[in-house]
């Protein structure tokens, strides 16, 4: 959006793990942003499913009256792979649909700790952003430094020539939901996307809501 006034989002696809990891610090971070989300009135958007982290941020949100979409693959769908869901689900064909439907319904993206799944979506949103597929400020939650050495990562594609500098920002990070929320609010793509938007015939993704386009 231009201008210095803020992004204002509504709808918060979360990606995260399947599992819960080893430490009650990353249990209580998808419940401490479930709870920003609720106390922002924003929705979820996320993978669906009661397991992990998922069903830990999806339930909080959910009894919070925030509305929660789930988009779950049918072939994840039986209750003993992914329990069960809470608020409205979208079963979709395959992961491919479900993650370009995640990114429809969602005004934002952010990470919680995970495995090779969230890192999966979390990277493919981010280089959606670098090609100009979309201009949603994307998050990473980084508890407890789960995440400093991807992060330390980016930084070294930078240094070695394969990540513009002006890309690295496409990566928000913080330690805590609320610090992630105001950054996030906060962001102003000032990268050169590698496509026009438009060109990208994807008009169904949508764009971050503003004035010219208000959801
Ligand atoms: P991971 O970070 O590897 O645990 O994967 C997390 C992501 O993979 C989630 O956001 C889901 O999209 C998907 N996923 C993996 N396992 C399941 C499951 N049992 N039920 C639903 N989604 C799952």
């Amino acid at each position: 959006m231009e201008g210095n006034s803020l992004r204002k989002f509504k709808r918060v696809c979360v990606f995260c793990g399947s599992n819960s990891g080893n430490r009650q610090v990353f249990s209580d971070a998808a419940s401490e942003l479930g709870n920003e989300l609720v106390k922002r009135k924003m929705d979820l958007v996320y993978g669906g499913g009661s397991v992990g982290l998922m069903g830990l941020i999806s339930q909080r949100v959910h009894a919070g009256g925030c509305h929660v979409l789930g988009v779950i693959p049918k072939a994840l769908m039986p209750l003993e792979i992914s329990g069960e869901t809470v608020g409205e689900v979208r079963i979709v064909s395959d992961m491919h649909e479900r993650k370009a439907e995640m990114a429809r319904e969602s005004d934002a993206f952010i990470a919680l700790p995970g495995g090779y799944g969230t890192m999966e979506e979390l990277l493919e949103m981010i280089t959606w952003s670098q090609l100009g597929i979309h201009k949603k400020p994307v998050g990473l939650l980084n508890v407890d430094g789960y995440y400093n050495s991807l992060l330390a990562l980016f930084d070294n594609g930078v240094e070695e020539g394969f990540i513009k500098p002006s890309a690295r920002h496409i990566v928000l990070s913080a330690p805590t939901a609320k610090d992630l929320l105001v950054k996030m609010e906060q962001y102003t793509p000032s990268h050169d996307h590698v496509a026009p938007h438009e060109s990208w015939q994807m008009e169904q993704l949508g764009n971050y809501p503003n004035e010219q386009n208000p959801k």
